[in-house]
């Protein structure tokens, strides 16, 4: 057997197995392939297939598209491979956002420009937005839909908000002793309780 070459199939390469390396000369066994033993010195370690029995000692559950709704969502967009754009809505805060949202995430130069042409338009457009990459000028974002959306899709994204209740505090702003009531949707309506009245968000009419 000749130093440190694969002889046995393994997961890497699509086996149902993982495979180690025993040593001829003092018995260590050793994951990692190498041509020499780790422990002794000893060259050509033998190739072994482990049998499959063992001990669990941690796991990690990674769940992808966790909600009913979710899911919904992204098979709708898995199922339509030309979506060009996407605009969902954020909270409010007059911002409009855009990708990426990993810590130090950066786009190609050419679709940082069509992003920042649109936004441009959209700062034009509702005076009150500023535009914002989600990591940058918020913070950052694991896994976040941009990130699926631009960053895997190539689709050209955006998050913005419909209405802020800031932008008119006179008629909007939620009133004062707001803390433990929770905002309850009642026919389509959000309703709030504060200290002296309730206030009921719908439509503008
Ligand atoms: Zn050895």
């Amino acid at each position: 057997m000749s130093g440190g070459k694969k002889t046995l199939a393994d997961w890497t390469v699509g086996a149902e197995a993982i495979v180690y390396q025993s040593c001829g000369a003092c018995g260590s066994l050793q994951y990692f392939r190498r041509s020499f033993c780790c422990a002794c010195g000893a060259s050509d370690p033998i190739e072994k297939r482990a049998s499959g029995a063992g001990t669990v000692y941690a796991t990690s559950l990674v769940v992808r598209a966790a909600t009913p709704e979710t899911r919904a969502l992204s098979e709708f967009i898995e199922a339509r491979r030309n979506i060009a754009a996407l605009q969902t809505y954020h909270n409010a805060g007059g911002m409009i956002l855009r990708a990426p949202g990993r810590e130090g995430g950066v786009m190609r130069p050419s679709d940082e420009r069509v992003h920042q042409a649109l936004a441009q338009r959209g700062e034009k457009m509702l005076p009150f937005y500023r535009s914002m990459v989600v990591w940058k000028d918020l913070y950052t974002v694991w896994g976040g839909e941009f990130d699926w959306t631009y960053g895997a899709l190539g689709i050209v994204s955006f998050s913005n908000e419909l209405w802020n209740s800031n932008m008119n505090a006179g008629r909007d702003q939620l009133g004062t002793g707001f803390g433990f009531a929770s905002p309850v949707v009642i026919n389509g309506k959000v309703i709030v309780t504060h200290d002296l009245n309730v206030a009921v968000y719908g439509l503008l009419q």
